[in-house]
C-alpha cells in the first residue's frame, strides 16, 4: 500500500498534530479501488518513450514489452538521431546545466537563439523560456497579471494556468467549455475589470479544438486578450504546424501564445511568445523565471533541431495524422465513447467506474498494451477514461494489435461490441 505512512514517518512522534493527514485522506487512500489505481502511477519506463517500450507492471511488478499508447512523443522527436546528436553535442560543449537562473547567469547564447528562433515561428516579436511548460503558464499569469484583474478561463483549462492566476492574486472566473455565449455573459459581468481569457488549442483530456473564431468574435467585442495554450497543437496543427490560431487562421488575433517542449517537440520546458513590452515586463513577475534555474543547454541545443526538423517538411505530421485517422477507424468499428475527439488525443471513455477502469488498464498491460487510465480529478467522475496519444511511430501492426487488445479488455466488458 503505497500511501500507508505513520506520523513517525514525520519524525514528530510526540506532537500528533503536526501535519497528520486528515481523516478524509486516511479512509480515500485505504480503499482498495484506489491503491490498486496508484499501483498504475510512476512504473518505470525500461526503455525509451517508443511504440515499444518495456515497463515495470506496479501491479504484478512484472516487467513487460508493450505497446506505448501514452506518452506524449507524439512525433518521436525525443528519439530522433539528429536531434539526441545535437543534444550530445552542447553536452559536450556546455555541460549539463545552465547553472543559474535566466536573468542572472542561466542565458546561453543557445537560449537567446532557440527564443528568437520560436519568436519567429510564432509570428511574435518575443518569446521567453520557462525550465517547465507548468511553470511557464504559472509564470505567465503571474506576469500578466494583478490583485483586481479577472482571469477568465475555459472549464476545461489545465491546472498550470488555475495555479498561475490564484497566485497572481486576480479573481479566477470559467466560462462553460468552449461555449461564446458564455463568456460573453462572464466578461459582461466584469466589464470594469482588466481581463485576460485563457483557452488551450487542443484540449488534453478531451482532444477536441478549442472554438477560436467564436471565442475571437466575444474578445475582439470585450477588447480583452487572448491567451492560448498550444501544448498539444504546437507542431501539429495548421499548414505549418504553428498551431490552432493558424489552423484558424487568427494567429494576429491571439496576442500570447503558450507552447510546451515536452510533448511534439520530445524534450522538456515551456516557451510563451508575445510583443516585446510583454515579454519584457512578464519577466519581472514571473516567479518559474527568475527564481529557478534556466533550460539545461543540451536540452535547448535538442529542441532547435526539434523544430528544425519538425518544419522542413511535413514528414512526421503527415505520418502522425494518417495514424490517427486508422487507430480512429478502428476504434469507431468498436463504437467505444471517443468524446469530441479532433486530434492525435483520443479520450475512450468508460464511465464513473473507476475500479472497471483501473482493473481494464492492469489487463491491457498484461496483454502487452500501455495504456493510462485518468480518473478524477484530472477529468469529471462521471467520465473517467482512458487517453490515447497517437504517435507518428506506430505502425499499423501495432495500432492493429493495440486494437485487438482494446476490444478484448475493454470493448467487450463494456458491450459495445458482440461477442
Ligand atoms: N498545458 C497543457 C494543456 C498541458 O496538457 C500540460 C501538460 N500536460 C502543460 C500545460 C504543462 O506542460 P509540461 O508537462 O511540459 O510542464
Amino acid at each position: 500500500d503505497p500511501l500507508k505512512f505513520s506520523l513517525a514517518d514525520f519524525g514528530w512522534n510526540d506532537n500528533p498534530d503536526v501535519l497528520a493527514p486528515p481523516e478524509d485522506f486516511q479512509e480515500w487512500s485505504h480503499d482498495p479501488a484506489v491503491a490498486m489505481g496508484m499501483s498504475l502511477y510512476e512504473q518505470p519506463l525500461q526503455s525509451s518513450p517508443k511504440p515499444r517500450t518495456r515497463i515495470r507492471n506496479g501491479f504484478d511488478g512484472e516487467e513487460r514489452d508493450t505497446i506505448n499508447l501514452t506518452s506524449y512523443n507524439y512525433l518521436g522527436l525525443s528519439t530522433h538521431p539528429e536531434v539526441v546528436e545535437a543534444a550530445k553535442q552542447a553536452a559536450d560543449e556546455y555541460g549539463l546545466s545552465a547553472s543559474g537562473a535566466a536573468m542572472l547567469s542561466g542565458t546561453f547564447d543557445l537560449h537567446e537563439e532557440f527564443a528568437q528562433q520560436l519568436a519567429d515561428f510564432k509570428q511574435k516579436d518575443a518569446c521567453m523560456l520557462f525550465s517547465s511548460g507548468l511553470g511557464g503558464n504559472m509564470g505567465a499569469m503571474q506576469g500578466l497579471l494583478r490583485k483586481g484583474d479577472v482571469l477568465v478561463i475555459d472549464s476545461k483549462c489545465h491546472r498550470s494556468v488555475v495555479d498561475g492566476g490564484t497566485l497572481s492574486g486576480a479573481k479566477l472566473a470559467t466560462f462553460d467549455h468552449n461555449d461564446a455565449e458564455h463568456l460573453d455573459a462572464v466578461l459582461d459581468k466584469y466589464s470594469d475589470k482588466r481581463k485576460l481569457v485563457v483557452v488551450e488549442g487542443v484540449y488534453s483530456m478531451d482532444g477536441d479544438l478549442c472554438d477560436l473564431p467564436a471565442i475571437n468574435e466575444v474578445c475582439k467585442a470585450h477588447q480583452t486578450p487572448i491567451y492560448i495554450d498550444e501544448a498539444h497543437s504546437t507542431l501539429m496543427f495548421g499548414e505549418n504546424g504553428r498551431g490552432v490560431a493558424e489552423h484558424f487562421g487568427l494567429e494576429d488575433q491571439v496576442g500570447i501564445s503558450f507552447g510546451t517542449l515536452s510533448k511534439s517537440f520530445g524534450g522538456v520546458g515551456g516557451f510563451v511568445c508575445a510583443n516585446e513590452a510583454i515579454i519584457r515586463y512578464m519577466k519581472y513577475y514571473a516567479s518559474p523565471f527568475q527564481f529557478s534555474c534556466a533550460l539545461p543547454p543540451p536540452i535547448v541545443a535538442g529542441m532547435m533541431k526539434s523544430l528544425e526538423v519538425a518544419t522542413r517538411d511535413s514528414t512526421l505530421r503527415d505520418k502522425m495524422w494518417d495514424n490517427v485517422a486508422y487507430f480512429k477507424e478502428n476504434l469507431e468499428a468498436l463504437n467505444l465513447d471517443l468524446g469530441e475527439t479532433e486530434s492525435q488525443i483520443i479520450p475512450i471513455i468508460i464511465g464513473s467506474d473507476g475500479r472497471q477502469l483501473y482493473s481494464m488498464a492492469i489487463q491491457c498491460q498484461q496483454r502487452g498494451l500501455f495504456l493510462q487510465p485518468v480518473d478524477f480529478p484530472a477529468v469529471e467522475a462521471h467520465a473517467r477514461r482512458f487517453r490515447i496519444s497517437v504517435s507518428s511511430q506506430l505502425t499499423k501492426e501495432d495500432i492493429d494489435e493495440a486494437c485487438n487488445i482494446i476490444e478484448d479488455v475493454i470493448a467487450k466488458p463494456l458491450g459495445t461490441v458482440g461477442g
